[in-house]
């Protein structure tokens, strides 16, 4: 999910229920959507006391053009009628795209905030800092940002003799039957380059060479950064790790298994890495299957 280029990543006060702007409001860990099953729209300044937002939780989340966007929970038990509280995951075919990477960051945003209220080293409460961006605590000075955690993703892939093949993995988290890139979260004092090497070898067994780097792609699920390479297969046969893969194989690519939805970037990986033998495959179709 990508912020649009229109949105600026700036912090400022809440100003009232007057301000128009975009309203991201969060029921459990649900964003508050109106509209029936099809399209889904975000909720309107009118609807905030009905739906119990307290103004002084309200937080500034950026600009998007001239409109401020804003987060906050409700504080109502039950939605009232014509309102639902949606995990973004099941609203990427319902929300345009721009909104859901607002709202990722919303989402972000507002953890950061449940989740640093007391200072960790000596349990004071924190207050505000560097125009809301952070929490600093009053009693032993110690900041905290909102973290991000770099994941590492990366498409294996070899000619081998029905072609292009590509080395998917059904992992023991993913849902359904998708198979998807390996991938795994950095670990201290590791770079990007050396997880991607280790988490190959520990998941399935094989080591890489040829490392290059595709692109990157927040993902709010929550506060990771998934960082994607394609790498050539240099070695070994696949031995996958039961703890972590459910299976792992070869696949060419005129024969591949269920794939990632579009939006994520591991679909936009396999793509384009399919883009490159098979220009007209019908995976690469935007609203494909998967
Ligand atoms: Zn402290």
């Amino acid at each position: 999910m990508l912020l649009p280029e229109t949105f600026q990543v700036v912090s400022f006060p809440y100003a009232g229920p007057a301000e128009a702007g975009l309203w991201f409001i969060f029921h459990h860990q649900g964003l508050v959507i109106t509209g029936a099953e099809g399209a889904a729209e975000l909720v309107t300044a009118p609807a905030l006391h009905s739906l119990g937002v307290d103004a002084s939780q309200v937080r500034g989340v950026g600009r998007l053009g001239k409109a401020c966007c804003w987060v906050a929970h409700t504080q109502c038990e039950e939605l009232p009628p014509g309102f639902s509280a949606e995990p973004l995951r099941s609203l990427f075919n319902r929300l345009p795209e721009a909104l859901l990477a607002i709202a990722g960051r919303a989402q972000q945003l507002l953890d950061f905030e449940r989740s640093h209220r007391f200072c960790g080293a000596c349990g004071a409460a924190n207050e505000a800092f560097d125009e809301c961006r952070a929490k600093r605590c009053p009693a032993c000075g110690q900041i905290a940002y909102p973290r991000l955690a770099p994941a590492m993703m990366v498409l294996v892939k070899r000619d081998g003799p029905a072609g292009r093949e590509l080395l998917l993995a059904h992992g023991a988290r993913f849902p359904g039957v998708i198979y998807s890139a390996l991938a795994g979260f950095v670990e201290p004092s590791e770079s990007v380059e050396d997880c991607a090497h280790r988490e190959v070898f520990e998941e399935v067994g094989l080591r890489i060479k040829n490392l290059r780097y595709f692109g990157s792609q927040c993902w709010p699920f929550p506060n990771s950064l998934m960082i994607a390479f394609v790498a050539d297969w240099a070695g070994g046969e696949i031995v996958a790790d039961p703890a972590e893969i459910l299976d792992a194989a070869w696949f060419p690519i005129d024969a591949l298994p269920p794939l990632p939805h579009q939006i994520t970037i591991a679909r936009r990986l396999i793509n384009a890495t399919i883009a490159e033998v098979a220009p007209e495959h019908p995976a690469l179709t935007v609203y494909g299957a998967g």
